[in-house]
């Protein structure tokens, strides 16, 4: 007996998807150029033109390995794109910050994930940490950008991610008044960590974009005062060139 369906509903939101897409089309967050429907947030020529690190492919320490040295020690370390002001990266994290596009942090954390998932240093990854922001800041975005790009590189790991490890305290007084030092420890001062399983060796935690490296120093410090069993790597959607 043949089965008479007039249309399906998988067919339906087809339907609705690209009628929704012929009155509200999506741009490519870089060129503004319209995207096809099963296209991602960055166009195909964009995609080709992002400035890549190629970290990856690195058997010397990197520039990002580099930045810590001397500071704290760390098991291996990834930035997947260089920063600079105007280029496509900081079109990108501004999408992610200031655009309410918390689906491009997931789409560039899977990217990262598959980027490092054959990366031996990485393998033995067992919890992924976003850096977290103020609560405060979170309710105004309505999601933490680094939370989003743990979301996509767990996807890609298969390991899971957590954003009740470290926690974020107190509002941050203006830095600009303070010296150096006093900086440093009011950014350390920010976070507090929580108990996690004694199971977890090696987490990887994740930050949307790297400059001095203070604030995810601060971070690895606060973590091996409480936890110096504990191995860590970090990784980031974006360094500073
Ligand atoms: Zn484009």
């Amino acid at each position: 007996m043949a089965e008479k369906r007039f249309f399906g509903l998988k067919n339906w939101l087809n339907f609705i998807q690209s009628f929704n897409h012929l009155l509200f089309p999506e741009t490519c967050l870089i060129c503004q150029d319209e995207l096809s429907v099963s296209s991602t947030s960055v166009c195909s020529i964009c995609s080709g033109e992002l400035l890549f690190t190629h970290f990856e492919k690195y058997t010397e320490p990197t520039d990002l390995d580099k930045l810590f040295w001397g500071r704290v020690q760390l098991t291996s370390t990834f930035a997947m794109l260089f920063f600079e002001k105007g280029k496509s990266t900081q079109k990108i994290l501004h999408a992610l910050k200031y655009q309410s596009r918390p689906a491009v942090g997931i789409e560039f954390g899977k990217m990262i994930g598959e980027k490092i998932k054959d990366n031996e240093l990485f393998s033995s990854v067992d919890l992924i940490v976003p850096v977290p922001i103020h609560p405060k800041k979170k309710f105004v975005r309505g999601y933490n950008q680094s939370e989003q790009l743990a979301i996509g590189i767990s996807k890609a790991l298969l390991v899971p991610t957590t954003n009740h490890f470290i926690e974020k305290i107190n509002h941050t007084e203006s830095q600009t008044k303070k010296g150096r030092f006093a900086r440093w420890d009011n950014v350390a001062r920010n976070f507090t960590i929580q108990q996690i399983n004694s199971k977890i060796k090696h987490i990887l935690i994740v930050d949307d974009v790297i400059t001095t490296g203070a604030t995810l120093e601060a971070l690895v410090r606060s973590i091996q005062e409480k936890k110096p069993e504990l191995r860590i790597s970090i990784v980031s959607l974006a360094i500073t060139k």
